[in-house]
């Protein structure tokens, strides 16, 4: 059994309501929402930020980054959102497991803080 929370969640060792999931991937909505929909989307592989994507991952990453705006629209966010990942200490990345934040239905601000 994994100690990643992520990973727990990608097994189903922690209950979610999944907004999307497929073989590869999940999708499901954060825990402290910062925005009117707030959803996380990361890969049931174990890759603990950005910084560990390699030319093997390639085609997960692509996957995901299609699967994005697909989830997008069926969140109804049809007047944009913001995907963020936060990698590393500078970026107070908190959970060690690679994860694609979509924020939307507010006016998001420029630069992040
Ligand atoms: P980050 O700061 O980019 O590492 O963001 C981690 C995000 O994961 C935060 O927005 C947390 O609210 C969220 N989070 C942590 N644990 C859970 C969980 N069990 N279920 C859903 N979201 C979580
Ligand atoms: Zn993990």
């Amino acid at each position: 059994m994994s100690d990643c929370i992520f990973c727990m969640i990608g097994d189903h060792e922690i209950p979610t309501k999944a907004v999307y999931e497929d073989e590869q991937i999940i999708c499901f909505h954060d825990l402290e929402p910062q925005a009117p929909v707030h959803v996380l989307v990361i890969p049931k592989k174990h890759l603990a930020s950005l910084d560990e994507a390699r030319e093997e991952d390639k085609e997960l990453l692509g996957h995901i980054m299609v699967k994005i705006h697909e989830i997008a629209a069926d969140l109804g966010l049809d007047n944009g959102y913001r995907v963020v990942i936060n990698t590393g200490e500078d970026a107070f990345q908190t959970v060690k497991h690679l994860h694609f934040h979509i924020l939307g239905k507010r006016k998001l601000t420029w630069p992040p803080g």
